[in-house]
């Protein structure tokens, strides 16, 4: 359907991944003409499984695309973590009714093509997204009534905002925050996605399972309605290496996850070859927009994946920005100004959250054991109440669900940097809607 946009200037995104396709959807849901710069060939995304807590569905559901991911999506039963020299489980969070009423939502785990597939369909249907390959954003340049973004072969587009969802190695970011190349973290991550008939039989749970070794973890689970086995075995190796899709042999690996049990390794003996990732990071900085320009997801706050929220995040992000827009009414300076103010603390918490795992998982010796103890009193309600600051959705996320009923969140309890009460919110977007 033909939509007359709000904006005149489009809304240019730089990249085209799972946070920028959020975003371009979620700014044409509310009116306003987008267009998305991809330097890739083509829209895709990695052929691996990601893991996506219930925070995730509350923006699947704002962009009206809930039911088309939950579809596509193993509906896992548990969060385990195991300990890998030992074998003995050390959490286990039960993914159940009781759960799912508290978040409102699921946890699942699905196929990255999955997710990027139903945002890419959501973009070309709704009418208001241009979608371009091969379109390498290298800068931009503030003018006085919008921003002109630079791309190579001195072809510039004059846009109304920019935003940099460029990734971990993000132009934008560096013309914003200058802090260059993102450092190695020293942990490398092997990669593989196993068939069913592949995977230990004894070991086939319906799980996210993550075996803390020392100086390892690896985790896997089930994808694509139990076909595939997504396996992710980390590292902590040398700052110095480096990896970025690069194949590796089984003689390079297995022996870097030898003080394993014999339970994960017989999955860790299934891949022929695995893919080798250096895991890139940056603490926060407090500041990552200029006037009407932005950051998202990965460009903005780079985190380990030891809290399965980098993709969550990125479209946490996509959603709030789209609503602050919308409430600013195209006035962008000022709507990205807010949706940092609302995304900082948040992102922020998730990135160094995120380090501190890292430490847990990987403890060795006596910490090991002192890390077992400490979760070994935790009860499912106890692990929930612990969750509950990122699992259930922030403020400007329910508002932005129109169609969702409303739920009700423990006595009295406020969200740091909401906009206002759930209601208020719901009340200002819903205005908006009407006009
Ligand atoms: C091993 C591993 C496991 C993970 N597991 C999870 C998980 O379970 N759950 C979870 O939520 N997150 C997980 N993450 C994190 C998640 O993958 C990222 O946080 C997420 O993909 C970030 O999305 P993004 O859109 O911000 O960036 P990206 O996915 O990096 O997308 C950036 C896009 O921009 C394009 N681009 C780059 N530069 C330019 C440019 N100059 N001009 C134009 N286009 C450009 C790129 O080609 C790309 O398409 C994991 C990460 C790793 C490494």
């Amino acid at each position: 359907m033909k939509r007359t946009p709000r904006n005149e200037k489009p809304v240019v995104i730089a990249g085209g991944g799972i946070g920028g396709l959020a975003c371009a959807l979620g700014l044409a849901q509310r009116g306003f003409r987008v267009t998305v710069l991809e330097q890739a060939h083509e829209f895709g995304e990695l052929g691996a499984g990601i893991q996506l807590g219930p925070n995730a569905f509350h923006v699947f559901d704002a962009l009206g695309i809930g039911k088309l991911v939950k579809k596509d999506a193993v509906l896992i039963e548990r969060l385990l973590m195991m300990d890998g020299v030992s074998g003995e489980k050390v959490i286990d969070i039960p993914i159940d009714a009781r759960f799912r009423s508290r978040f409102g939502n699921p946890y699942a785990v699905t196929h990255r093509a999955d997710i990027h597939g139903a945002l890419l369909e959501g973009c070309r249907s709704i009418g208001l997204v241009d979608l371009r390959t091969d379109s390498r954003v290298t800068g931009f340049h503030s003018e006085a009534d919008g921003v002109a973004v630079e791309l190579g072969g001195g072809v510039r587009i004059v846009a109304a905002a920019l935003v940099g969802a460029d990734g971990l190695r993000s132009a934008v970011r560096e013309q914003i925050v200058g802090d260059g190349e993102p450092p190695a973290s020293g942990h490398m991550c092997y990669r593989a996605v196993l068939s069913l008939d592949d995977m230990p039989k004894d070991m086939r749970w319906p799980a996210a399972t993550l075996w803390a070794g020392p100086n390892t973890h690896i985790v896997h689970y089930p994808l694509r309605g139990w076909k595939l086995f997504n396996l992710v075995a980390t590292v902590v190796r040398d700052a110095t290496m480096s990896g970025h899709n690069e194949e590796a042999p089984p003689e390079e690996v297995l022996p870097l996850f030898a003080k394993n049990c014999a339970k994960p390794m017989s999955i860790m003996r299934v891949p022929k070859v695995f893919r080798r990732w250096m895991l890139r990071y940056r603490p926060p900085v407090a500041n990552w927009t200029q006037g009407n320009v932005t950051l998202l997801g990965d460009a903005a706050h780079p985190m380990l994946q030891y809290m399965a929220q980098g993709a969550c995040m990125a479209m946490e992000d996509a959603v709030c920005l789209a609503v602050t827009a919308d409430e600013a009414d195209g006035d962008f300076a000022a709507a990205f100004g807010r949706y940092q103010a609302l995304r900082l603390v948040r992102t922020a918490r998730v990135q160094l959250s995120a380090v501190m795992m890292g430490h847990m998982f990987h403890a060795d010796g006596i910490a090991r054991l002192v890390r077992n103890e400490i979760y070994s009193d935790h009860t499912p309600q106890s692990y929930n109440e612990a969750l509950d600051w990122i699992y259930r959705a922030p403020d400007y996320i329910v508002a932005a669900n129109l169609k969702a009923p409303k739920r009700k969140s423990p006595a009295g309890r406020k969200r740091a940097g909401a906009p206002g009460s759930r209601a208020k919110a719901k009340k200002r977007t819903v205005a908006k809607h009407r006009r």
